[in-house]
């Protein structure tokens, strides 16, 4: 764990050798590259500030055992309260309800909803050899619906077909029923998003929810979005009771910073990342390797 730090961190680490005890005086340069850290791996301010305190809480008066050095010992808190802020532990998909189990897909549009939905599905085929069928509400565009058919084939899922004349309830609650009827497992349910959060939306995707009643609400949001994803997730949030994160495209530059800013706003556990456009592209969440990745 301690071989992902950075030259910087890693500099001050050496400074801190030789004494027994963390104290205000020998982590204050080490907390400012932490600090520095966290705001490279776009970590909303708020939250930075917030974790800044409670890791200096923590770490204060801790003993240095063993062959650890001060620095070492620090690194490991703030890797540890990291990991925690995060969830702890890695968060698997609730399937404790009656068949389907549905999984209510929400986000912007571009989060990665419709090509999570399809990576989704194939994970739940071949790690969990689950019957899964995908239908979509997005009755906005005839393009998605025809681009969750397309992944849906190639996941091996089966796919119930709707159109933009039909209401998004109505396709949901037809879709739940062929589930039924067919002894299908998991019905996933991608939506439809707009390029802003508008209030629309907002109702829409609200009385879905409420009347298809998912065990799992999932938010997908893409990590590049960094500072912004804080705004989104908090106004999702506010709207749904989500159950858990999908965090999209940490394939790029991003360090993953988005991953603590969501959790944080949220309190809703990052079940899964997304990497690349191929549906083989779909992780389960590891809080402590997140940790690392954030701390570059
Ligand atoms: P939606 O509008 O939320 O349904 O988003 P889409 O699933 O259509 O994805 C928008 C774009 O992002 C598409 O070009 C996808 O191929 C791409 N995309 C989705 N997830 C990922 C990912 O994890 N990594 C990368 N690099 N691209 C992704």
């Amino acid at each position: 764990m301690l071989d992902n730090l950075t030259n910087r961190l890693a500099q001050v680490v050496k400074t801190l050798r030789g004494q027994a005890r963390l104290t205000e005086d020998n982590i204050a340069d080490m907390l400012r590259e932490v600090r520095m850290a966290l705001l490279e791996a776009d970590v909303a301010l708020p939250v930075v500030k917030d974790l800044m305190v409670r890791i200096k809480e923590k770490a204060l008066g801790q003993e240095v055992v063993g062959s650890l050095t001060p620095g070492q010992a620090l690194v490991g808190v703030v890797q540890q309260e990291l990991a925690l802020i995060m969830g702890g532990s890695q968060a698997s998909l609730n399937f404790a309800t009656q068949p389907p189990a549905i999984i209510l897909m929400a986000g912007l549009q571009g989060a990665g909803k419709t090509t999570t939905v399809g990576k989704l599905a194939k994970y739940l085929k071949e790690k969990q050899r689950k019957k899964v069928l995908t239908v979509s509400c997005d009755v906005y565009r005839p393009a998605a619906i025809a681009q969750l058919q397309a992944v849906s084939a190639q996941a091996g899922a089966e796919f119930f077909p709707s159109s933009a004349d039909q209401k998004p309830v109505d396709i949901a609650l037809a879709a739940i029923d062929y589930a039924k009827r067919h002894y299908l497992d998991v019905l996933l349910v991608d939506t439809a998003g707009r390029i802003t959060i508008d209030e629309q939306m907002m109702d829409e995707i609200r009385q879905l929810h409420a009347a298809i009643k998912p065990i799992e609400t999932l938010f997908v949001v893409d990590a590049m979005l960094g500072q912004d994803a804080v705004n989104t997730a908090r106004a999702f949030n506010e709207a749904l009771p989500l159950t858990g994160v999908v965090l999209t495209k940490l394939d790029g530059d991003s360090r993953g910073g988005a991953a603590l800013s969501v959790r944080h706003v949220t309190g809703a556990p990052i079940k899964f990342t997304g990497v690349g456009e191929k549906l083989g592209g779909l992780d389960e969440f590891h809080p402590e390797r997140m940790a690392s990745r954030i701390l570059g």
